[in-house]
């Protein structure tokens, strides 16, 4: 087995306090919760439009939502029950956005499957991708790009690899590495549909070293499945980024303003492929997923939830919260945005939920930049990381832009090493979100 890593990059936490250890033994468990919210923006693209109002009664799995523009994706109800509302909800963002609310009347009553396609072996390339679209799929990684849209390629580009992320770099969060214990058969039957509908020869399964139990369990599920291997890497952050993944898997470059398709590949998260096999064999939507609730709760726990469960219910659930806690993080300790309640609802790329008391949190004033340098060498895009907040905080879009602000993948790794506390990572993705606003609105400042 080779174990392959990338330049830059840190260690979060030495491995016997990255959080993992709290939940990885611990198996995805069913919570039923009384009510779901719905957000109409699970994906990437506009928010879906909803076709079901006050008063109705949904069965699950009934599309309650219909996709709108090019990334659109229908949505499904998660329960069977009655909406209770249609409104704007406050969630993770600064504005509102559009929900759908069910009580859940625990029955399960079934919509009608949709139409058999074949198996991930059999259906036809063409109904695989569309079948994709009409289950509501997106990445499950935290992206949550469309994946129909990705296997829609022009005709002159091609894949010749699918690489499926298991690396779950982020600290704290099991629900990817208990998704290939629990279905390691069905991430694999996922990857060979996915292949087929690209006409793809190559299927990788890229786990980090800290997760043997999941490698076994992947090696031994993709034993005779043509094309499909397991790559071991090394437990390194931010090694499941698409582009440090792409590099250590196949020694190929993403090009600077390209994507993974620009170098033959496609890549998608191991739950993602999961999903894929229940679409294509089980005729069945995206409605579920297993969420991480770690961190300072009473017990730690990974949970199959239907899609809008609350977090809140789930912390209760989990015993409640374990001592004072200072943050609570939706997604992985590095990337994921700061909750300032826990009243918000989990969505199709909702990993987990970790709540953290104030040592963790470390909340830290910014001190003046002492030009160590470590910012630099931990960059795995090959940033200057101090250079760029210069400009950052001069305003200086052009400066930032020249020393390629864009490029960033806004990983945190440069943040996390700053001995000054420099709010680096939070200075870039300010910065980027500005210069994409400002070239959307015709180049204005
Ligand atoms: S500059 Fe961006 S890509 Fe580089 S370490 Fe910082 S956040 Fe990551
Ligand atoms: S790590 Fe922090 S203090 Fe060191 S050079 Fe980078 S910004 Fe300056």
């Amino acid at each position: 087995m080779i174990k392959r890593s990338f330049k830059g990059g840190v260690h979060p936490l030495s491995r016997t306090h990255e959080g993992k250890q709290l939940t990885r033994n611990k198996a995805a468990e069913v919570f039923e919760p009384e009510f779901v919210t719905i957000p109409m923006n699970l994906h990437l693209g506009a928010p879906s439009e909803p076709c079901v109002k006050k008063g109705d009664i949904v069965k699950e799995r009934q599309v309650i939502a219909n996709p709108v523009g090019f990334l659109g994706l229908p949505i499904h109800a998660s329960v069977s029950g009655e909406v209770v509302s249609v409104a704007e909800k406050q969630q993770l963002g600064p504005k509102k956005v559009m929900c759908i609310t069910i009580k859940n009347d625990k029955l399960h009553t079934l919509e009608e499957p949709m139409e058999p396609i074949g198996t991930c072996e059999t259906a036809d390339p063409k109904r695989i991708v569309q079948r994709i679209k009409e289950a509501g799929i997106c990445g499950m990684g935290g992206a949550a790009f469309p994946l129909h849209v990705k296997l829609t390629i022009q005709d002159e580009k091609y894949a010749d690899t699918i690489i499926l992320n298991g690396a779950e770099c982020e600290t704290h969060l099991t629900s990817d590495f208990r998704t290939m214990l629990e279905r390691s058969d069905d991430i694999v039957a996922g990857l060979r549909a996915i292949m087929r509908a690209m006409n793809c020869e190559n299927g990788v399964i890229a786990i980090e070293d800290n997760k043997p139990e999941a490698i076994e369990a992947m090696k031994k599920a993709a034993e005779g499945k043509p094309g499909v291997r397991v790559v071991e890497l090394k437990t390194k952050y931010p090694q499941g980024s698409e582009k440090q993944l792409i590099t250590v898997t196949t020694g190929r470059e993403v090009p600077r303003g390209k994507l993974p398709i620009d170098c033959h590949v496609i890549v998608t998260n191991v739950a993602t492929a999961a999903a894929v096999k229940s679409a294509v064999e089980d005729n069945r939507p995206l409605i579920r997923r297993v969420t991480t609730v770690t961190g300072k709760v009473k017990t730690p726990m990974n949970l199959l939830v239907p899609i809008g469960t609350s977090v809140h219910d789930m912390i209760e659930y989990c015993g409640g919260y374990d001592g004072e806690v200072a943050k609570l993080v939706a997604g992985g300790m590095m990337t994921g945005p700061a909750a300032p309640t826990d009243d918000f609802n989990i969505t199709k790329a909702m990993g987990g939920v970790v709540a953290l008391d104030a040592k963790e949190a470390e909340a830290c004033e910014e001190g003046p930049c002492i030009r160590c340098g470590r910012c630099v060498s931990v960059c795995p895009i090959g940033l200057n990381p101090s250079r760029i907040k210069q400009y950052c905080d001069a305003n200086n879009m052009e400066g930032a832009k020249n020393n390629n602000v864009m490029d960033c993948i806004v990983c945190g790794c440069c943040s996390f090493t700053c001995p000054a506390h420099r709010y680096l990572t939070a200075s870039f993705k300010n910065m980027k979100d500005r210069i994409t606003l400002a070239s959307r609105l015709g180049g204005k400042k």
